[in-house]
């Protein structure tokens, strides 16, 4: 292509509104304009890019046996009540009604709509296993779209979904689209990291996300150098301590009057104790219902946790009118002796005695409050958010955090769709049974910005070679010098004959401008075609990631763009 019919508007300032560098440098680059908020056009080169990411994600599907389909973005609201998410999916699901008055959403995702394609289509085990993926616009009304579009609200998606006869097969299905992932991301040179993540309270079932390594990230991970462990920070597990002996109280509960102390802070300083020797009482309602949670003072609940050992659907903290009805006090006062809701504890609480708690009196707590005597526990469990001195629960070894950009995520769905949606299938004895499924997505825009997080330097972006938008662009410092412009020409037709992706810069402008352009686009190979040294047959290569130069013949610089683009094309063994 030649630069100067292209539409690539680069931008010089850093734009006010962009906070992550790929955002800056997406915008910058003329990668992409917004349209409106959290909506976005992809400019040429841009979508160059994507097509890049497309196409690898399209290579590792295949290998990897899934068949690409094409699904509607519009979406009828019947097959959503079927599966229960009309009702459950909240307002990132953008509804709407057509002439005639039906309801529909624009698709945030495809599981019901291949569910309901899958279950028309498949009758016996025979048609099983099969795998069909897309890649697709989703729309989904982010509450607030940021980073541009890294979360935005209308991005293209792979998503495949996996249709098996049973648990294991469903295992069989899941461990192909996790290698796969692994092979994509290497592919783009990604440092990434596959890590366990919640799958929500439905039963049995599994997932995993993948995370970039960026500071950036959204997503918090832990991982252990000594096993293979690594979650979410949100999934962490924590083990559960060893029993230690019950302990056996002489001290009596003491109750102390603590006028307007509410905050762990308050009463630490209030009775001259450390938060871990408090205990705080959270009460929550967990599908309408009260629960109590306990939790040493100087530790988080995690609602993920909480919300999976109850296996409820909905998990929020009580409203003021609740916690008086079960605990007759108000808020910042509330204790487990005497609470008239379930109590349920987190596993730091094992072995702990003579602690403080609320007193369920207004204004007051209580000393010396032991569990099993002065009040009992309906389950103790891990319910907290892991912290940096915790030990791998796997192996106790310590633990690493980092922070990520989730750009994938693979999950055992079982048979949440195919149940509600009755996707059957008859089995070799002619007995029907449910398919179970696997659903897998990749975010297409996103792992192109992540990319972009990854790889950058004070002058733009630096494309990995699979990435790039174009291999190589060549400069000649001066297009009004005949000589120059011409060798410029010659070698930019022995690239293009080659099969390379190059640019010709042919704008008369200063080298100075074409260099920084080329910089800030990110191209991995520039050729500088100058007087000097074409005066003695030669050119320079220069590496947009490493700056090294080579000065070439002409002939051999040919040659080794082309060998350098392979070498840097190469996917993982
Ligand atoms: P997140 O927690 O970041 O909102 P999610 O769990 O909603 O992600 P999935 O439903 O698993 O994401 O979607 C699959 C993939 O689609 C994600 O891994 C991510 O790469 C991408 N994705 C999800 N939401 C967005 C968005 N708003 N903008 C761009 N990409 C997105
Ligand atoms: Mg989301």
């Amino acid at each position: 292509m030649r630069y100067s019919n292209m539409f690539l508007p680069t931008v010089r300032e850093v734009p006010s509104d962009a906070d992550v560098i790929s955002h800056q440098l997406m915008i910058r680059s003329g990668l992409i304009r917004k349209l409106t908020s959290g909506v976005y056009t992809y400019l040429p080169v841009g979508y160059r890019v994507i097509r890049k990411f497309e196409q690898i994600v399209r290579e590792e599907m295949n290998r990897a046996g899934a068949q690409e389909v094409f699904m509607p973005t519009v979406q009828p609201a019947e097959l959503w009540q079927e599966s229960g998410r009309w009702v459950h999916y909240g307002k990132e699901l953008l509804r709407f009604r057509d002439r005639h008055d039906r309801e529909c959403c624009l698709g945030p995702t495809h599981e019901e709509v291949i569910t309901d394609l899958v279950r028309n289509e498949i009758k016996t085990y025979r048609q099983l296993p099969r795998n069909l993926y897309q890649i697709q616009t989703k729309f989904r009304d982010e509450i607030r779209p940021r980073f541009g579009v890294m979360r935005c609200r209308e991005f293209g998606m792979k998503d495949a979904y996996s249709f098996d006869i049973d648990s294991e097969a469903a295992d069989l299905s899941y461990q192909k689209m996790f290698d796969a992932y692994n092979r994509i991301f290497a592919r783009c040179g990604l440092k990434f990291r596959p890590v366990e993540a919640d799958s929500g309270a439905i039963g049995g079932s599994f997932s995993h996300e993948f995370l970039v390594v960026a500071d950036t990230g959204e997503d918090g991970m832990v991982y252990c150098e000594s096993c293979s462990y690594a979650a979410n920070l949100e999934k962490a597990e924590i083990a559960r301590p060893a029993e230690p002996a019950p302990v056996a109280s002489a001290k009596a509960v003491e109750e102390v009057h603590t006028p307007d102390v509410r905050t762990i802070e308050e009463v630490c300083a209030f009775l001259n104790v450390t938060p871990r020797e408090v205990v705080k009482t959270l009460i929550y309602t967990a599908d309408g219902n009260a629960v109590a949670v306990l939790i040493r003072g100087d530790h988080e609940v995690n609602e993920i946790k909480v919300k999976n050992l109850l296996g409820c659907d909905s998990l929020e903290m009580a409203m003021e009118d609740m916690i008086v009805e079960v605990a007759n006090a108000p808020r910042g006062f509330v204790g487990a002796v005497g609470i008239r809701c379930p109590v349920y504890a987190d596993y730091s609480l094992i072995g702990m005695a003579d602690f403080v708690m609320g007193a369920n009196k207004e204004d007051h707590h209580l000393r010396n409050v032991n569990m099993g005597r002065d009040f009992s526990v309906k389950a103790f469990a891990d319910l907290r958010t892991i912290r940096d001195e915790d030990p791998c629960p796997r192996c106790g070894k310590t633990l690493h955090f980092a922070r990520g950009i989730e750009v994938g995520h693979v999950f055992k769905l079982g048979l949440k769709y195919s149940k509600a949606m009755r996707a059957v299938y008859l089995d070799r004895n002619g007995k029907e049974q449910f398919m179970v499924m696997g659903c897998y997505g990749i975010g297409i825009g996103r792992t192109v910005a992540a990319t972009i997080e990854q790889n950058n330097d004070t002058a733009g972006i630096v494309w990995p070679m699979p990435l790039a938008p174009y291999q190589v662009i060549v400069t000649p410092t001066n297009v009004n010098d005949g000589a120059l412009a011409k060798a410029a020409e010659k070698l930019y037709d022995s690239w293009i004959a080659r099969g390379i992706e190059a640019i010709l810069d042919d704008r008369d402008e200063r080298a100075g401008v074409k260099f920084m352009d080329a910089d800030l686009i990110g191209i991995p190979l520039r050729v500088t075609v100058g007087p000097k040294r074409l005066a003695e047959g030669k050119v320079e290569v220069r590496f947009r990631r490493t700056g090294e130069v080579h000065v070439l013949p002409l002939d051999e610089a040919v040659e080794f763009v082309v060998r350098a683009v392979q070498d840097g094309m190469k996917a993982p063994e």
